[in-house]
């Protein structure tokens, strides 16, 4: 145009990023960049418990005029104390027995230990000044029904709740739960049956998250999460997260539609039942799950090897869009390939209305 720039409409954006082995101050600042350049405002970063490696993160973020948010899986850990683990339905300690994976070494909500272990970790992160948002991850009970696009990868019919991963039947759990509500939850052939039991549980997770937010207010930060999607159609059926009722300033709900064997239109659905939940409490960012090799995605057998391939990245961030979303979140930015980035730019460069 001959006089002055046209205005340009871009809609918020941000990535889920793992820091790799080989990582460096340079290595991040030729990603940040790269990233900051395809119209990425904010990364979700997660660099474990390393408080060190989130300060060199951080650094480089703010360097290219990038938000930071702190991702810190949360209830997922190692070596802690055998007693504050999660304890499923046959009895079994996530300590010594893990279901689906072993890693998933899930702890217990409900212990003082594991909130002031939780909230120190996330308050060391939050000091950092170049921290925007601590970013919980995990914040959650172990998948008691999993997404159904991973039933065949992991052998299973799960048409009901799975005692393997059901928890928590610990006996601080259990008694919490007999004085609350005077159940006895150990006496039920079917404890899915107890809407009671699934409440508490969900309350268990709620509580824990509005403990946490308000010690990281209270140091002047923001907190975000990565949630399941929903909250009622998965979240707090599979994971115990009734995220409307927390009270962060963010939610990155993990919209992966090829999880749930759906199509990318899916992505405003589940996008319109979060917005319409937090009714205006908090900024939704729909997030996308990238197919990184998507030339030979029907070939790929682990459907978490699946995800979004060019094509379709304009419907998902259209659906997201108007349907409420403030913005989106990418899964990651290094599976987005040229193709992936060409449309994204197209996508995030246009106007939406909310319907
Ligand atoms: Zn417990």
């Amino acid at each position: 145009m001959a006089c002055g720039k046209t205005p340009q409409t871009k809609i918020p954006a941000y990535g889920w990023q793992g820091e790799g082995g080989n990582t460096t101050e340079q290595t991040l600042q030729a990603d940040f960049s790269k990233w900051k350049s395809h119209g990425l405002d904010g990364i979700c970063y997660n660099a474990g418990h390393d408080v060190e490696k989130h300060q060199r993160a951080a650094k480089v973020a703010k360097a290219n005029g990038m938000e930071y948010h702190a991702w810190i899986p949360a209830m997922l850990h190692g070596g802690m104390d055998s007693t504050i683990y999660a304890v499923n339905r046959l009895g079994q300690s996530a300590y010594h027995t893990q279901a689906y994976v072993s890693y998933y070494k899930f702890l217990c909500p409900n212990r003082e230990e594991v909130y002031q272990f939780l909230t120190s970790l996330y308050g060391k992160v939050a000091d950092i000044p170049e921290v925007d948002y601590v970013h919980f991850d995990y914040i959650r009970f172990v998948d008691v029904i999993l997404a159904r696009g991973l039933w065949d990868k992991y052998g299973l019919v799960m048409n009901e709740e799975y005692p393997v991963a059901d928890y928590c039947y610990c006996d601080k759990c259990v008694s919490d739960f007999k004085t609350a509500t005077g159940i006895d939850i150990k006496s039920f052939d079917d404890p899915s049956s107890c809407a009671e039991w699934a409440q508490f549980r969900c309350d268990l997770i709620t509580r824990l998250v509005n403990r946490i937010t308000d010690d990281i207010h209270a140091k002047g930060k923001k907190v975000s999460a990565a949630v399941f999607p929903g909250p009622d159609s998965y979240a707090k059926k599979m994971v115990r997260q009734e995220w409307n009722k927390w009270n962060i300033d963010a939610y990155f709900p993990m919209n992966y539609n090829d999880f749930y064997l759906e199509g990318p239109e899916w992505v405003g659905r589940v996008t319109k039942e979060g917005v319409t939940a937090l009714n205006g409490k908090a900024p939704v960012y729909s997030g996308l799950f990238i197919c990184h090799d998507w030339q030979n995605k029907s070939s790929i057998e682990d459907p978490e090897g699946h995800g979004l391939i060019p094509s379709e990245i304009e419907t998902a961030v259209r659906a997201s869009m108007e349907n409420g979303a403030a913005g989106v979140c990418l899964f990651t930015p290094h599976s987005m390939t040229d193709d992936h980035w060409a449309t994204f730019e197209k996508a995030i460069h246009q106007s939406y209305v909310s319907n």
